[in-house]
């Protein structure tokens, strides 16, 4: 089966979408009731054994396809050009980086569908660093949020009744901590409330300690086609130390079981400036995922937050953070290994294959409108941001109450859209649009701040090309400060 007859045509009546999504993959274990249910709504001939394992055998044909047909065209249109002389290939390689820059960018520009996000509040555990909205409970409070959750999609029917989405992103928390049956009772709930149209990227969030081949099945029958692993390191020692656990282990059985099932849009999260991370530590990592096949690399520096376990190690003196120079070392080394790998930086963080960068994230960097569900999710719609209360009893109960958990929402002017607008831009690799800039805020950016970009541009931090005022590659780890000196 194609990885494209996992996306939902909005054409067909929702029934049969959920059929023909049903049909490709079923479970043997008979506990899990989706499971028992697609047996018995279905009049099969084959055992259910022997289903999966047609699936499964046409699933990793499709993948080795895949992966035959990604390899060609990076060699021969992008650098793998024997003719070219070693320092011309440097120059043509560069080149080609930059147009696929642009191009990513500009294709995900023209996408004007919404995203939806969707926020599970739970976890494992704790990590030291973690500032996000995460609680480690059981079985009940999952549900107990789940129900809420439910009656939070319906409250917002009427509302998003003609607007037309195009992208899914479930993320945490830890949403592979759900439990079994959640995820793609919730795809049936999204599916039967919102408009679709067109493919649908739909992203999960996992973590290696939660991955099950049963919650990965139960993944693709939702629909989900791409997945987030938050590896982090592969050390797992230097996790340990900022109270993350998992193993490389866990980390292997989570991306075999990935290639397995015949998953392929595959993203890996990254993190610098961990405390006793050396070079070779991240060297290790973005070499293994190199390998692992991964397409898409989200790379993060550590953020020591107040209100954090790691913040008081580092106070009472049992972690020493790294500086800033190491991070920004780290940052380098993780540009250059994925540039010769063939991914391009499209946006500060974000490393893809290109064709393989994230839709959904580029709806955030845009003026387009999300919205968010769940525990402390943010949302921008209607010329409205707004988000929901991070606190779980609260969001409970204000649902059960019939109110929307949202308890900040302010209308967005024109001047904070123009601060996020150069923000957003600069933060992409084509940079910002000098003249739809003028044309949207009236203001001629060179000259309400020349002094500031002249400064820059004499600093070698920014550059002007073909109407696009960028900042300069090497200076992109600190494209924040830059980015302070123009608002
Ligand atoms: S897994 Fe992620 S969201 Fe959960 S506690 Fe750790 S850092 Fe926070």
């Amino acid at each position: 089966m194609e990885e494209k007859d996992l996306e939902l045509n909005n054409t067909q009546p929702i029934d049969e979408k959920f059929a023909d999504i049903g049909e490709s993959v079923q479970e043997t274990e008979s506990k899990v009731t989706w499971k028992d249910e697609l047996v018995e709504q279905e009049e099969i001939e084959e055992t259910v054994d022997q289903k999966i394992e047609r699936r499964l055998e046409e699933l990793e044909r499709k993948r080795k396809e895949e992966l035959e047909q990604n390899q060609k065209p990076k060699k021969r249109a992008l650098w793998s050009n024997k003719k070219i002389k070693k320092f011309d290939k440097i120059r043509y390689r560069e080149q080609k980086c930059k147009e696929w820059e642009v191009r990513i960018v500009q294709q995900n520009m023209r996408d004007d569908k919404l995203g939806l996000y969707i926020h599970i509040p739970f976890c494992d555990r704790k990590c030291d660093y973690c500032d996000f909205v995460s609680y480690s409970m059981g079985l009940d409070a999952q549900k107990e949020f789940k129900e809420a959750l439910f009656k939070e999609i319906d409250m917002y029917r009427k509302q998003c009744a003609k607007m037309v989405f195009n992208s899914i992103y479930i993320g945490g928390g830890t949403p592979s901590v759900m439990y079994e049956g959640f995820i793609y009772e919730l795809s049936r709930k999204i599916y039967s409330t919102f408009h679709f149209e067109g493919d649908i990227e739909f992203t999960i969030e996992v973590n290696p300690n939660s991955v099950t081949s049963s919650k990965l099945m139960e993944y693709l029958r939702a629909g989900v086609n791409r997945v987030s692993v938050g590896v982090q390191c592969i050390d797992s020692k230097i996790l340990a130390n900022v109270g993350r656990f998992q193993t490389i282990d866990n980390i292997d059985n989570t991306f075999n079981l990935l290639h397995k099932m015949g998953f392929i849009n595959i993203s890996a999260d990254v993190m610098i400036g961990l405390p006793r991370q050396s070079l070779d530590a991240v060297r290790d990592t973005i070499e293994y995922l190199i390998e692992r096949n991964v397409k898409h690399i989200s790379v993060y520096t550590l953020q020591v937050e107040e209100n954090t376990q790691l913040y008081k190690n580092i106070k009472m003196g049992i972690i020493k953070p790294l500086g800033d120079n190491a991070c920004i070392k780290m940052y380098e080394l993780v540009n250059k290994m994925l540039k010769q790998a063939g991914f391009v930086r499209y946006e500060v963080s974000n490393f893809a294959i290109p064709t393989y960068e994230s839709r959904h994230n580029f709806k955030y960097w845009k003026d387009v409108d999300y919205l968010g569900l769940g525990v402390s999710a943010h949302s921008f719609l209607e010329g409205y941001r707004f988000n929901n209360t991070p606190r779980l009893d609260e969001y409970i109960e204000k649902i059960n109450n019939n109110e929307l958990p949202v308890i900040d929402k302010e209308f967005i002017r024109d001047s904070e859209r123009r601060t996020e607008y150069i923000m957003l831009s600069l933060r992409l690799a084509t940079g910002l649009n000098l003249k739809k800039f003028r044309k949207r805020f009236n203001e001629d950016l060179l000259k309400s701040r020349a002094n500031q970009i002249q400064t820059l541009i004499k600093g070698g931090y920014v550059y002007i090309e073909d109407g696009f005022l960028k900042i300069a590659p090497q200076h992109f780890y600190v494209s924040n400060r830059i980015i302070l000196e123009l608002l």
